[in-house]
């Protein structure tokens, strides 16, 4: 892919909310890595790709109710965010949605304008009434199945099955693992091309250490997930990886604006060396 020809102007996480709590607590069985217990936060983010054809959404964030109900802290609403970066919920034209987990898919009816893009395993599986077990529901939100319900009545909801490219130079692959349809985000930028882990891979760590998030509804897939973003890392396929929740990314990548947006970080292009 030829520099000058990226469709995509710059990708951007926004930070809108807070977890804190203990490391045991969020990565699966913690007591079996002998390591000491002790603070992990979790940040909350949704994505935005500046892109030719309009800006386009990854993940909408939690409603304010889910957010309340599991007593996570909002700093800002996701449209206000957008708001402050100059970006109008009226201009999205395009929504993908990596999975429908509570602090992914909220917010749906605030985007009237858009379409939605989401694995078909996705939406099957919460639909279905395995969901509705609780190691699973705990983590949908009733008003994201309405929301849902209404996309797909008005004809916005549309479903892919292994890879999709919505738009040129942005590429949605399921991968399963951490959700029955957990997608990656793929995305080709002036620098070559970014991965979107999302909920593929919680934290830095989660890669790093083989430490799967302590979530997960196909073990063995979640872990062959990791490899192959490790693989495509050490490859040069992917020039970075973003993942889903860590905290790191909000400070080591350059603000949007460092007064009036400290929370939206420029991930795609790298500042000039
Ligand atoms: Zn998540």
């Amino acid at each position: 892919m030829s520099e000058s020809h990226s469709p995509v102007r710059r990708v951007i996480a926004i930070e809108f909310g807070l977890r804190e709590s203990l490391k045991s607590e969020v990565h699966m069985s913690y007591q079996l890595y002998g390591q000491p217990d002790g603070e992990q936060h979790t940040t909350y983010y949704f994505w935005l790709i500046e892109h030719e054809q309009g800006p386009i959404l990854v993940d909408t964030g939690f409603y304010p109710e889910g957010g309340e109900r599991r007593k996570r802290q909002m700093n800002r609403h996701p449209v206000a965010a957008l708001e402050t970066l100059g970006v109008d919920a009226k201009d999205i034209r395009l929504v993908i949605m990596t999975h429908l987990h509570w602090d992914h898919a909220g917010n749906l009816l605030d985007f009237p304008n858009a379409e939605f893009v989401l694995a078909k395993s996705e939406r099957e599986f919460w639909n279905s009434d395995l969901a509705k077990n609780k190691l699973f529901s705990a983590y949908f939100d009733p008003e994201a199945g309405r929301d849902l319900d209404i996309l797909e009545s008005e004809g916005r909801l549309r479903y892919f099955s292994g890879v999709a490219e919505p738009v040129p130079g942005v590429r949605v692959l399921e991968v399963g693992g951490h959700s029955p349809g957990q997608s990656i985000v793929e995305i080709d930028t002036r620098d070559g091309v970014l991965l979107l882990t999302s909920d593929a891979v919680h934290f830095n760590d989660t890669l790093e250490k083989r430490m799967p998030f302590c979530s997960m509804t196909d073990l063995p897939t979640g872990f062959e997930v990791f490899d192959m973003i490790e693989s495509r890392l050490e490859s040069g396929t992917y020039v970075d990886v973003v993942t889903g929740h860590d905290p790191v990314v909000a400070t080591k990548y350059p603000p949007v604006d460092a007064e009036r947006a400290p929370f939206a970080v420029v991930l795609s292009p790298k500042e000039a060396a």
